[in-house]
């Protein structure tokens, strides 16, 4: 099950694979956006990672709550809201919840996945962090548990299927045509995210 202890370490996965790929990420930010999503991720991460451990907390929820409120201050960008939506709409999922099994993370991330869809008004396949979060949600319904490597490859391949399409949603829809044949920046983090989880979960 996913406790506490796990929440933060996942957390600080994710920032640790962040700050190692900042310069990437705002890499593939530079040609279809402004070249800033790696400096707006580390920023945030590395916040989180700080409130994560200066507090104590009871419940995963309250984990996920003080992760959204950081994300959604510090990252700023497009990317900021629609992270922080997806891990308050987690520590909703996970509110009152005694004890979370496969099941219970799993709805958690369709709740998520769900909230990026809404505030982006984004659905698949619009080159954003969409094209990751909804394979890896619709394997992870499929499979009905988790399988660490299952998600890494799906992640994977997704973010790398990104390159193929024409952005219509965010920065990079002002490129149109120009943007095929670059990987989306949100993809890139989104990646990074379940490539964390994988680790802490396996
Ligand atoms: P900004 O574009 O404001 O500089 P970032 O560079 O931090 O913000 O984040 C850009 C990423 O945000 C994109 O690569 C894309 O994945 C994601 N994104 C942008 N707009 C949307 C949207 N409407 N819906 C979902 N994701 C989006
Ligand atoms: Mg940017
Ligand atoms: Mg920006």
């Amino acid at each position: 099950s996913f406790t506490v202890e796990k929440a933060i370490k996942w957390l600080e996965k994710i920032n640790e694979k962040i700050q190692e790929n900042k310069q990437y990420l705002t890499k593939l930010d530079q040609p279809i956006g402004d070249g800033d999503h790696g400096i707006n991720m580390a920023r945030g991460f590395q916040e989180v990672v700080t409130i994560v451990n200066e507090k104590e907390y009871d419940t995963v929820s309250d984990v996920m709550k003080a992760t959204a409120m950081t994300v959604m201050s510090k990252v700023g960008g497009a990317s900021g809201p629609l992270y922080g939506t997806a891990f308050l709409k987690m520590s909703l999922a996970f509110k009152e919840k005694e004890v979370i099994d496969d099941a219970t993370f799993i709805h958690g991330l369709e709740e998520a996945l769900n909230g990026i869809k809404q505030r982006g008004r984004a659905i698949h396949g619009e080159k954003t962090l969409v094209d990751v979060w909804e394979p890896v949600v619709n394997k992870l319904k499929q499979e009905n548990n988790f399988q660490a490597d299952l998600i890494l490859n799906t992640a994977k391949a997704a973010m790398e299927k990104t390159k193929e399409t024409m952005a219509t949603k965010g920065r990079a829809a002002y490129f149109k045509e120009n943007s095929i044949g670059h990987i989306d920046p949100g993809s890139a983090s989104s990646f990074y995210l379940f490539e964390a989880l994988a680790e802490v979960l396996e």
